[in-house]
């Protein structure tokens, strides 16, 4: 069985005393909520100061980013080793503003997936169409290319994690409906039974990301494979966040 993962990406969020006092809410609060992995996301410069916050709970630690090279010039940039000295276990990698924003193409992110695995962390592998992509009927053909160039079979399926994020689905407060994301969810799991066989493409989470709020967080999860969500906007907020992860162990638990 999969255990959800409940991961929250803070973007461009959060000063050291906001950052300390959410984290120290969702420790008080994630006791109530078993069953369930959940991982924060801050910005860099608060990767010490959090790798502190969560020591001695079940709280991991993630970045948002990372350059694929080990060292060297590569001004305004953080390699896997400074991830891991931080306290980070896992990287998200391909994210939509990644590729959108900055431009970060397949093959800069198929390397930064090798830096990342290479140097012993989880990849989160970020994948999803545009609405015009939806729209012109392209959504497969966009994900699995995103998939084919970013994951194969040097990258071991015990460090990857991929999520499915719809761009338009993403900070616009439109979710994808439960069908919508299971349906795009269950062609990732095919498509990675085909590079890793199907027992080891059963045990990979992947996670639905786009707008997820506590009210539809249960529906989502409950689908079959949907194993966990990547959480923008609503992980800013410790109350939303944890009832996001109590979604999600309810419909593990059958009590949705
Ligand atoms: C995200 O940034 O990965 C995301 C899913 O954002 P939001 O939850 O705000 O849509």
């Amino acid at each position: 069985m999969r255990t959800p993962l409940i991961a929250g990406n803070w973007k461009m969020h959060k000063t050291l005393g906001e950052a300390g006092e959410l984290v120290g809410a969702i420790r008080e609060g994630i006791e109530q909520v078993p069953g369930v992995d959940v991982l924060v996301c801050p910005p860099f410069q608060l990767l010490f100061p959090m790798a502190k916050a969560v020591a001695g709970s079940r709280i991991m630690l993630g970045a948002q980013n990372v350059h694929e090279a080990p060292h060297g010039a590569y001004t305004g940039e953080v390699s896997v080793k400074m991830l891991e000295n931080a306290g980070c276990t896992h990287v998200i990698v391909g994210h939509s503003e990644r590729r959108h924003v900055f431009g970060e193409d397949g093959g800069r992110l198929a390397k930064k997936v090798r830096a990342v695995v290479g140097g012993g962390l989880t990849v989160i592998y970020c994948v999803g169409e545009t609405l015009d992509e939806r729209e012109a009927g392209k959504t497969r053909e966009v994900v699995g290319r995103q998939l084919a160039e970013g994951v194969g079979s040097d990258v071991p399926a015990q460090r990857l994690i991929v999520a499915y994020e719809p761009v338009w689905a993403i900070g616009t407060g439109v979710t994808a409906t439960p069908d919508q994301a299971q349906e795009v969810q269950e062609f990732v799991r095919s498509s990675l039974a085909s590079t890793y066989g199907q027992t080891a493409a059963g045990s990979i989470r992947i996670l639905y990301g786009g707008s997820v709020k506590p009210l539809n967080a249960a529906s989502l999860m409950e689908q079959p494979d949907i194993d966990g969500a990547l959480v923008g906007g609503a992980c800013l907020a410790a109350r939303d966040f944890l009832a996001i992860m109590g979604g999600a162990a309810s419909a593990v638990s059958g009590t949705a």
